[in-house]
This record gives C-alpha cells, structure tokens and sequence, in this order.
C-alpha cells in the first residue's frame, strides 16, 4: 500500500541534513516530494481516502497523487514562545527544570509534560512529570502559606436509626422525593435542606402539567432540596395553615422558614433560580 508521510523541513535545501543523514533519498520505496505542499486529502465514493492533492511551491501546478494512507510529521518545536524571556528555555525552545524535579528558573512556577522534556516525549512521562509538578505545587503553596482548602458543604443528613413510625409512614429522610404531611413535618424539623412543597389537587389539571416539570428540576439538584407533594385534600389542615387558597401552588422552606411562595405553575427556570440562590 502506497502512504504519504508529510514532513515539513524549513526551506528547500535538496541536501537537507535529515534527508542525507538518514538515507531517505537512497531509499527505492520513498520518493520525496521537494517544493510541495499538500493542499488536500482527496476520497472516493465509498468514503475512503484515494489521494493527496499536491501543489508545487514553485509553479502552482497540482495534481493528485493516488495515496490510500497519510501520517504527519508535527514536528518537534515546543510551543513555548509566550515564555520567552519570562522563564530559562534552552535552544531549542524547551523549558529548563532541575534534573528530576518541575522547578522552573522562576520560583514558584512548575513545568511538566513534553514542553520540558527534551529527551523522551511519551504520554506516560508527560503525565509522571504532570504528577510531581502537581505535587510541588501543593508543597510550594503549603511551605509558602498559601494554601487555602475548600470543602464541598455539609447537604447530606446522617442516615438515623429509622424509628418505628417512618416505617409504617414510608419515611426515609435520606430520600429526595416525599408525599404527605408526616413527611413535611419531620423534614421541617429535622433537615437543613432546601424543602420545596408542592401543593396539588386530585381536579387540578394545571398540577399535572407542574409535577414533571418540578421533578425534572428537582431531579438537577439532588441531594440540596427535599420535594414533598401535599395533596390539600388528604391533608387539608397543613394546607389551611400553610394558607394556600387554590393549587398548584409551591413554597420553599429553609432553616423552619417560610422564604417564597409561586403559586400557578412558571417556567422551569425560575424555579431552577430561586433554587440555586438558595440551596
Ligand atoms: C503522532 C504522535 C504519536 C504519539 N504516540 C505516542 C504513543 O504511542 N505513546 C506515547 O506514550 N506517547 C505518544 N506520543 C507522545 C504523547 O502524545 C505526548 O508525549 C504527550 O501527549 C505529551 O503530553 P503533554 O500534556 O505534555 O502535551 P500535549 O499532549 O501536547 O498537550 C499540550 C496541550 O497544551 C495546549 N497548548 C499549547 N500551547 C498552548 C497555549 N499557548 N495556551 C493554551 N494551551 C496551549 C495544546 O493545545 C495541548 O492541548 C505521540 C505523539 C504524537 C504527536
């Protein structure tokens, strides 16, 4: 099988030092293509590459060489312009570490990968180095008294000891999605989470065009709110004093609070942002 290997050289010295060292123009199985560049990968109907389309730097003439595989050489510059003259780089554009570590010539700043590695250039080195520049970042920030650590928040109850009454109600405060008036009640004393409670009845047709729309947003902020459904009518007290006139309607508790109210049914978003305000 024919394959086109592009290498790009600088300049078009037919006794480029790369050509003549390696023999590559000795060689019967390659041809080199001086004073060209590839302007094209070309296919056939079936969708598979056929060819390259070539053009000559010096007339502008192309043609199609019939090739069915193509590699590119990328070359071997490192793109570390932007620190030149910032941070030691050696000749060739590399940046300059301490044997064996990810100091730079700048205090503080930390070099890893292929842009520091003259010699071996392989993902697993790449990533090796990327470890212990993490690392010595961590020990520079700490040594420095820079470290500042952020912890996510406490959101999750402690599971308790499931008392004999929430499992007869079907209580489990360390689930999202609740029903009833049982289930309010023990969230509103007992979880530091936002609780939004939607209030609905049987005859609401509106209440059903609310709930997938609540579940979806509920659903996006797991673990930071409690949904509890009060059907006014199975539980018309804690509707009455809640003060709710007519459903659909939604309020938020936090902290044993009564923080807003949205009755009707609105848009996914607003929820979505009174909830993230909040959580
Ligand atoms: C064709 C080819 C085949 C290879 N095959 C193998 C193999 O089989 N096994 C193996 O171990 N290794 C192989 N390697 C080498 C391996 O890919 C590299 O050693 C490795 O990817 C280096 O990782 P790196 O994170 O240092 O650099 P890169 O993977 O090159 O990542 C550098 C990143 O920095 C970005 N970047 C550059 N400049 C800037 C800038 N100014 N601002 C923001 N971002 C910038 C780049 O876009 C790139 O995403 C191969 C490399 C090539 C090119």
């Amino acid at each position: 099988m024919r394959v086109m290997f592009i290498y790009l050289f600088e300049g078009t010295n037919y006794e480029h030092p790369k050509l003549c060292r390696t023999g590559v123009l000795n060689n019967p199985n390659i041809t080199v293509h001086f004073n060209t560049e590839a302007v094209d990968v070309v296919g056939n109907t079936k969708g598979q590459m056929s060819g390259i389309q070539l053009r000559r730097i010096d007339t502008g003439e192309e043609k199609v060489l019939e090739v069915k595989g193509l590699f590119y050489g990328i070359g071997h510059t490192p793109n570390s312009q932007l620190l030149q003259g910032q941070i030691e780089l050696d000749s060739s554009g590399y940046i300059l570490v301490d044997e064996g570590t990810a100091k730079t010539s700048v205090d503080g700043v930390f070099a890893a990968g292929d842009v520091q590695d003259h010699e071996w250039r392989q993902a697993v080195t790449a990533a090796g180095s990327g470890c212990i520049a993490a690392l010595s970042v961590e020990r520079y920030l700490v040594s420095n008294d820079l470290l500042v650590e952020f912890h996510q928040p406490v959101r999750e109850e402690k599971k308790k000891e499931i008392e004999g009454k929430d499992v007869e109600m079907g209580f489990d405060i360390t689930h999202t999605k609740h029903k009833g008036q049982y289930a309010l009640r023990k969230l509103y004393h007992g979880s530091p989470r936002l609780i939004l409670v939607l209030y609905t009845s049987p005859t609401c047709g509106p209440c059903r065009t609310l709930k997938p729309i609540l579940n979806k947003v509920i659903d996006e902020y797991d673990e930071y709110v409690h949904f509890v459904e009060i059907d006014i009518e199975e539980d018309p007290e804690i509707a009455e004093a809640a003060g709710i006139m007519g459903t659909p309607c939604v309020q938020f508790f936090k902290n044993k609070e009564m923080i807003r109210t949205f009755s009707g049914v609105k848009m996914k978003k607003e929820y979505r942002e009174f909830i993230e305000s909040n959580k």
